[in-house]
């Protein structure tokens, strides 16, 4: 059972309890450029550097606009906040010089938690990966000869890094479907979206150095929601032969709050049976894998299109993380590397529209009489995560959240 907080409104078994504590930073909305690092506790945003110096404690790591000092310093650092932060938190003897620091979460304006260094995306649910293949390749074989040796993916663009709530405008670019004759130039007809979970790494690593599939937790500071926004036609022209490129490129939505691997010890589960061997550098099966019980659900203008699933896929994030480095190229702080597409194998437990529509032929029903095979313009998607916690309590993730905007041509 986890302490208790004396925080107004908040249960042992609150999502935004004190097992939880994820990090965000946050700015009164008229001030965007004051940015501050903050601790989600109930309907609460604390001011964590505010609160250190209040409890006399060392506020360096805390005062800062973004969480990469503290992700930097490494996961002794890491647990002493936290440990902080949450003593703050639970003891009544801080309660006096803690609390003029918290402020509503409706009252702040969240922002990019983390200053973004390189952003990868993986390509690790089976069901996804089988369900896309046989999509964009119906004459070949629906998973590549490489899939269960390596986690597939590729390098993205981390300048297109955006948090949630922040608009997506539709991309423009080349489209070519199977039967025309020659490419077009204009706005993605096939926006679809990709609801993934984000790992936010803290702990550089020298190049040249892999990283073992047992230093995860020395490098991985927490995990968000990702909805990596995909334009469809873009990609089906383009991605032959070195992948996703434009297609992708143009905005990846991150949810605001980091959970602190530390808040996760209770949803490690194991992954499912591969059917593979691995190579020795990810193999897996003599150790406590990364298997993480995340429960997702999507919401397309605020109907839910499905819950998938996330401690069914295939590779680790522990796995991902040996596998991008295991050429000796190196973390820096702030790298955001994400699942790939979370799909179960039911259609209600798919994380993209593509899939939910079976290549646009049967699409979302919405309650409004409209109905989906891709996205319109002012159509809203939100991507919101719970995992277990202690005594029975849910972590929350908060939701990663964007609105389509037209394209500006
Ligand atoms: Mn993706």
């Amino acid at each position: 059972m986890s302490a208790q907080t004396w925080v107004e409104n908040v249960t042992a078994d609150s999502a935004f309890g004190v097992h939880n504590l994820p990090y965000g930073v946050f700015s009164a909305p008229d001030r965007p450029d004051e940015r501050r690092i903050g601790v989600a506790i109930g309907e609460y945003v604390l001011d964590v550097g505010a609160a250190a110096r209040a409890a006399g404690a060392p506020s360096m790591l805390l005062d800062a606009r973004s969480l990469n000092p503290l992700m930097a310093r490494g996961r002794a650092a890491w647990s002493a906040t936290r440990a902080a932060i949450s003593s703050w938190l639970v003891d009544p003897a801080h309660r006096p010089a803690v609390e003029p620091h918290l402020t509503p979460v409706s009252e702040v304006s969240l922002h990019l938690p983390f200053d973004p260094a390189d952003y990868v995306d993986f390509y690790s649910s089976e069901h996804h990966a089988k369900n896309l293949g046989s999509m964009f390749r119906p004459d070949a074989e629906a998973l590549t000869p490489n899939w269960k040796h390596l986690p597939i993916g590729y390098h993205g663009r981390s300048g297109s890094l955006i948090v949630s709530g922040t608009e997506v405008v539709r991309p423009t670019g080349q489209r070519k479907a199977p039967h025309d004759a020659a490419p077009t130039f204009g706005p993605c007809r096939r926006l679809d979206f990709e609801a993934e979970v984000g790992f936010v790494v803290g702990t550089s690593s020298r190049l040249g150095e892999p990283v073992a599939l047992a230093d995860f937790a020395e490098h991985v500071f927490g995990v968000c929601l990702v909805n990596d926004w995909s334009a469809r036609d873009i990609q089906a022209w383009e991605y032959v032969p070195l992948g996703p490129f434009l297609g992708k490129s143009f905005a990846t939505s991150v949810s605001p709050w980091i959970v602190p691997l530390d808040a996760l010890a209770h949803a490690r589960v194991r992954p499912p049976t591969r059917d593979v061997e691995p190579l020795p550098y990810l193999d897996d099966r003599d150790t406590e894998p990364w298997g993480l019980d995340l429960a997702l659900e999507v919401q397309v203008n605020g109907q839910v299109m499905s819950r998938p699933p996330f401690a069914g896929m295939y590779w680790t994030a522990a796995q991902q993380l040996a596998h991008l480095t295991s050429n000796g190229g190196r973390l820096r702080t702030g790298d955001l590397f994400a699942s790939g597409t979370v799909s179960g194998p039911e259609r209600d437990t798919v994380g993209s529209l593509i899939e939910y529509s079976w290549n646009g032929e049967q699409p979302f029903k919405l309650a409004d009489g409209g109905e989906r095979a891709f996205l319109e313009d002012g159509d809203v998607v939100t991507i919101g995560a719970t995992a277990p916690g202690p005594g029975g309590a849910r972590v929350g993730f908060g939701e990663v959240s964007g609105r389509v905007v037209a394209a500006r041509t």
